[in-house]
């Protein structure tokens, strides 16, 4: 336990003021999550919901849930009376049955907007062309209980430092480009989180580095 608040605290000492670690306790059991609640981590990142939810259970209050994984509809529900943010919200359809949910709970929900930056098939989110014209054409307009609160991205799993950068520099420019009230730009994980935050990330999920690699 011991080893993994060192790490936190190392991971922490470079982020510049503004950057948010999310600690990624996906796949490791409760008792790791607990360990990391006591080395004073409050941001904790899941990507099923079935085990966030299990996990939020097990835990305190004061955690700081983020769904960071795709999201299936159907889940919304399970997740809406708690979550802190939703990062990877990559639908109109997502988007309304956040509302509908958050609107059960009585909450508005801040999710960020997952936009699709690497050279993948498989990667979910919006092409970067899509998302400003989406987003004026009203796409937010009739859900209340929605607050976008910035960008999600993934870079590609490369060993191209500079192409990882330049996918991130991207992100940051649709970032800015973007409403000015969104306070939020997740990107970066255990591989490219340097890179992410000299591109000018504010928040980042980073689970291997902090507590090895998963099983
Ligand atoms: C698993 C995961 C991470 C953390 O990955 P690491 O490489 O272990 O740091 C970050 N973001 C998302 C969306 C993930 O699913």
């Amino acid at each position: 336990m011991a080893e993994w608040c060192e790490r936190i605290e190392a991971i922490k000492a470079q982020l510049p003021e503004g950057v948010t670690l999310v600690a990624v306790t996906k796949t490791h059991p409760v008792s790791t999550c607990a360990g990391t609640v006591d080395c004073g981590q409050l941001d904790l990142g899941e990507n099923r919901v079935q085990e966030l939810v299990e996990k939020a259970e097990a835990l305190g209050p004061e955690v700081r849930w983020h769904q960071i994984g795709h999201l299936q509809t159907n889940k919304v529900k399970y997740i809406a009376p708690f979550v802190h943010l939703i990062h990877a919200v990559d639908s109109e359809r997502l988007l309304a049955e956040i509302d509908k949910q958050a609107a059960r709970n009585g909450r508005v929900q801040d999710v960020l907007l997952q936009v699709h930056i690497a050279q993948e098939e498989h990667k979910f989110g919006w092409a970067p062309d899509a998302l400003l014209p989406a987003l004026e054409s009203g796409m937010l307009d009739a859900l209340p209980n929605v607050r976008v609160r910035g960008l999600m991205g993934m870079a590609t799993f490369t060993d191209d430092r500079a192409q990882v950068a330049r996918e991130f520099s991207g992100l940051r420019t649709l970032f800015d480009g973007g409403d000015s009230a969104w306070d939020t730009l997740s990107m970066g994980m255990s591989g490219d989180w340097q890179l992410a935050v000299e591109a000018g990330s504010t928040m980042i999920r980073v689970g291997s580095t902090i507590y090895g690699a998963r099983g």
